[in-house]
């Protein structure tokens, strides 16, 4: 995971990309998020670093981060997450249908499989995102204990 500034330069250098102002903005915005993040909701925050920022700029910033391998767009949610596991090509997210939590989770064994099924079919995989629907740990015990109250 990308986490640091010193961390985002040192991969911009490396991929011989520049370090703009809005990018380095939206960086650090996103770096700072618990939750998924929309582009509306990013462009909000950036007129805290820069003067007047236009909906394009947040698109491009974003778009940026994502070609870095920085950030993932999470298509159900229409908004961006940092990314853990970003040495996979494999990247699962987990979405909460009670409480809309999202968590990234360890995606090793599935991209292990994808890859499998891909080669096993001729396929040369480039990439694949996950989205799994579910309860989270606290609203599966919530739900959980509801039931059993029902029990008794
Ligand atoms: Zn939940």
């Amino acid at each position: 995971m990308i986490k640091t500034v010193h961390q985002f330069k040192m991969l911009c250098e490396q991929k011989r990309a520049r370090v703009t102002p809005p990018r380095l903005a939206a960086f650090k915005i996103i770096r700072k998020e618990k939750q998924p993040i929309t582009a509306y909701e990013l462009l909000d925050k950036m007129s805290l670093y820069l003067s007047n920022p236009r909906p394009p700029t947040a698109y491009r910033a974003l778009e940026f981060l994502e070609e870095l391998n920085i950030i993932n767009r999470i298509d159900s949610l229409n908004a961006y997450m940092l990314r853990k596991h970003r040495d996979s090509t494999t990247v699962v997210y987990a979405i909460c249908d009670e409480c809309g939590w999202v968590e990234e989770l360890d995606p090793t064994y599935l991209d292990r499989d994808l890859w499998g099924a891909s080669d096993y079919n001729g396929w040369l995989m480039f990439c694949s995102k996950v989205e799994v629907c579910g309860l989270c740990d606290r609203c599966k015990n919530s739900a959980l204990e509801e039931m059993n109250r029902g029990r008794n």
